[in-house]
């Protein structure tokens, strides 16, 4: 069995090209001949479904999910337009009227919103912090579904995914785990059990900030077979073009996210011990509530390359850091190749009630810090410059 950077590299699984091509060719389709004029059948795509529609199955897509499928330990995945249309078809696929979804307080406002958004369907929403026992309290007959992210968004909080996972198998409940932040280099949240797990490819997988994806990643068929109707519904497959760029940009996830990661906790070590800074969140810190868990769940004691920080002086300070940066750029993605810092009461955490905000720490000091592939050393003084003007 091929390892993991031989597999981000090979595991598209290419081959079939009549020249040769050592990469999957951008099958810029939307229509293939149906039936197949030779033998008068449909032609089917490698997982028996027709081929004759490029909403429904097309070649290039199918390379990348395999691939992210090698990459996570499952049987197969399906790939879609973004992060949350893979959520949404998650969402589709699981809750009738009267369900209940079980939600991390702390999730992606967006992930969290749609969930609340299917409340005039009849569905309700339980939030609770994912990285407190609580949350495992919560998991009960009642709830039909429980969605975890492995690190949260933007305070980084490590979720006992073994764990969680345990009391879902207990209870018969799907765990659906968004593993956008840690991503398979140190966890494969199949492996400890949960039922699917889902990925902004916008992120670290496809890794240079220039194209918008998502996936599920399964282990089983009647999950993806029941997946593949809903995005064929919904119209929300991946397209092509994405497809082949996340595809040539998951061959190098590895080493960046090495490089990321330690990068990341050279820069949490540095805004540390800074005077200008309150307090700063990192999972690899060793005063890091999440520390713990996070050395339980990741291999390769890395801990990723986001990590968010509390500004002294609050709003102020963090919007004249946020402008005074030349290196890194103000932006509200991560997992990149370019440092992106972003203030999370404007972004990821902007549809979440204010209240909700200040109970968890999201103030308005705080700035979240996605690190690329920069010199560690670039970026230090780039902060470094930008604090003297605070
Ligand atoms: N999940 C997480 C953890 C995210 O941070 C995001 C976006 O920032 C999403 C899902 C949604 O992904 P997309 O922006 O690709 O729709």
């Amino acid at each position: 069995m091929p390892r993991f950077s031989t597999n981000s590299i090979h595991g598209h699984g290419h081959g079939d090209d009549p020249y040769g091509s050592l990469k999957t060719p951008i099958y810029q389709t939307s229509v293939y001949e149906f039936p197949d004029p030779e033998t008068g059948l449909p032609r089917k795509s490698d997982r028996g479904f027709d081929l004759k529609y490029s909403r429904e199955e097309n070649p290039t897509v199918r390379a990348l999910e395999k691939l992210l499928a090698r990459l996570e330990g499952g049987l197969d995945s399906l790939a879609f337009s973004s992060g949350m249309a893979a959520i949404a078809a998650v969402y589709f696929s699981s809750l009738n009227s009267g369900a209940t979804v079980l939600l991390p307080k702390e999730c992606y406002g967006a992930t969290q919103a749609l969930a609340r958004a299917l409340r005039r369907f009849g569905v309700s929403c339980l939030l609770e912090r994912s990285d407190s026992p609580a949350f495992l309290e919560r998991i009960g007959k009642e709830v039909s579904l429980v969605f975890v992210e492995t690190v949260t968004n933007p305070l980084v909080h490590v979720a006992d995914v073994e764990a969680i996972a345990a009391r879902c198998s207990e209870l018969e409940i799907p765990l659906i785990v968004d593993n956008t932040f840690a991503t398979p280099v140190i966890y494969n949240p199949l492996m400890d059990g949960a039922s699917l797990v889902i990925h902004s490819l916008t992120k670290y997988i496809s890794g240079h900030n220039d194209v918008i994806g998502g996936a599920i990643v399964a282990s089983s068929r009647e999950r993806l077979e029941e997946l593949w109707e809903w995005r064929r519904l919904l119209g929300s497959i991946l397209s092509p073009f994405a497809a082949f760029l996340i595809t040539r940009g998951a061959a190098t996830l590895e080493p960046r996210f090495e490089k990321q990661s330690k990068t990341a906790m050279a820069l949490a070590e540095f805004l540390r011990d800074h005077p200008k800074v309150e307090k700063v969140y990192y999972p690899g810190l060793s005063d890091s509530p999440s520390k713990s868990t996070a050395d339980k769940l990741f291999k390769k004691r890395l801990y990723g390359g986001v990590l968010s920080f509390e500004v002294k002086g609050g709003r102020k300070a963090a919007l004249t850091i946020l402008r005074k940066t030349r290196i890194i750029k103000p932006s509200p993605s991560l997992g990149g190749v370019e440092s992106l810092l972003t203030y999370p009461v404007w972004s990821a955490a902007k549809s979440m009630p204010p209240e909700l905000r200040a109970e968890l720490g999201i103030t308005e000091g705080l700035l979240r810090l996605s690190i690329g592939l920069e010199d560690v050393e670039d970026l230090k003084e780039d902060l470094e410059n930008a604090f003297k003007e605070v």
